[in-house]
């Protein structure tokens, strides 16, 4: 009879906690139906509308749509051809014009089938079509990681002891409004050279510390086929290589890249992992969910690197959000950067504390696979500097005083390690 008593008790007391916990997530729970989705019905209609008229326009079919190389070639980057597609206001069109002269936009037609051209605020838009503000006098620098000094060989960056990365191109399916490497992006298109990635992978095979290596750009899937095949195959030869990084935004910006011969490529060298880009829940469309699961199911594990942005991103609730919906996907939350402060794309710095109230609003209220690390870039290339809200208060003798996610200060024990040959004999 006590025992029944003491179980009801329990439950009693599992039920309170129960309606505390489901209260705490109550005001996500209030907006995330609000928090515009790629895979919305009524986005997806918009969507088409504008894929047709790309087509109508532009004379194409849908295997054309459907091809990465038509896409990239088709690459909207005239004032003329963008407003045949979406409307823009005089001031707009004169903004995309100078903004133009001095830095290169240029978007595929697939990303700009995302656009919202009647929200001055559509993170799409603002992400993709140039804007005064990328004009006005901002305090922006061109290289803040200085990785102009990081450059021991042929295309490389070296920042860390153990991995390294090879730029191979500076072309990408669209250059975004916010590039943190803006100033590779230049006036053309140049993959680097056969040479020159040569003499990278020379570097790593006289180096065996090395046993990581990022390719990117740019966008590394913006190269050709043949090319992917050849750096990874001649990388893969390398026995103190333990795996190879892709990185790409083209699962964003033009998932049509991931094509069957690129993953036939991809396979013949395991392990395999890509990094990608996104940065709002409304990138994540139908299209781009069939890339990522082509990747995962090719036995490609993907990690994003999303930008804090000012206007995309910089809200708790649009954080939490994108992280589950790219978890639906196949895509786990890595890193969230602190954008730098690059010339041209200040408009979107925030604060750092907007990017510790994000953090500071997942852990607790998610599960840990949905929270990346968040990053600031230590100026002068000096590497990724993790922030964290602050749960240990203090630590002394004996005992740590910390915080939990809930806010609770608590003590909690902390001996020193005992040798673990002092328990075996
Ligand atoms: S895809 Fe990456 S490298 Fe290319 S423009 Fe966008 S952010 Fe920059």
């Amino acid at each position: 009879m006590e025992c029944l008593k003491t179980a009801i008790t329990s439950r009693e007391i599992s039920l309170e906690r129960a309606k505390q916990l489901k209260s705490k997530i109550q005001d996500y729970l209030d907006v995330k139906d609000s928090i515009p989705k790629g895979m919305a019905e009524k986005f997806i209609e918009k969507k088409q509308d504008l894929k047709q008229k790309m087509l109508s326009l532009f004379n194409a079919t849908e295997s054309d749509w459907d091809d990465w190389q038509w896409q990239l070639e088709n690459r909207i980057a005239d004032v003329d051809t963008l407003t045949k597609i979406i409307s823009l206001t005089d001031s707009e069109i004169e903004a995309v014009k100078s903004v133009g002269k001095e830095f290169r936009w240029g978007v595929s037609p697939y990303y700009l089938s995302l656009v919202d051209e009647n929200s001055k605020y559509c993170p799409i838009k603002l992400l993709s079509i140039p804007t005064s503000i990328e004009l006005a006098p901002s305090d922006g620098l061109i290289d803040p990681m200085a990785e102009e000094f990081t450059n021991p060989a042929g295309s490389i960056t070296r920042r860390y002891p153990d991995r390294l990365i090879i730029n191979v191109t500076n072309e990408c399916a669209m250059y975004c409004r916010h590039c943190q490497r803006r100033r590779n992006i230049g006036g053309t298109d140049n993959h680097v050279s056969r040479a020159k990635l040569q003499e990278s992978v020379d570097y790593i095979r006289d180096n065996p510390e090395i046993r990581d290596v990022l390719i990117t750009g740019g966008d590394a899937f913006a190269l050709p086929d043949s090319t992917i095949d050849w750096l990874l195959g001649e990388l893969y030869a390398i026995d103190s290589l333990e795996y190879i990084r892709l990185g790409t935004r083209t699962l964003v910006t033009m998932p049509q890249r991931i094509s069957e011969n690129l993953l036939s490529i991809l396979k013949k060298y395991p392990p395999i992992y890509v990094n990608t880009h996104f940065n709002h829940p409304i990138e994540i469309t139908k299209e781009s969910k069939e890339a990522c699961e082509k990747l995962a199911n090719a036995g490609i594990s993907i990690g994003n690197q999303a930008v804090l942005l000012n206007g995309i991103n910089n809200d708790k609730f649009v954080m939490r959000l994108l992280n589950h919906e790219m978890l639906k996907i196949r895509v786990r939350p890595y890193y969230i950067f602190h954008a730098k402060k690059i010339i041209g794309t200040t408009h979107f710095n925030t604060s750092i504390d907007d990017g510790i109230e994000i953090m500071e609003y997942l852990r607790g209220y998610t599960s840990g696979m949905a929270i990346p690390t968040y990053i600031v870039n230590a100026t002068g290339g000096k590497g990724k500097t993790p922030l964290f809200p602050n749960y240990l208060i203090s630590r002394g003798k004996n005992n740590i005083k910390i915080r939990t996610w809930e806010g609770e200060v608590i003590n909690y024990p902390n001996y020193p390690t005992v040798p673990i040959e002092e328990f075996i004999e």
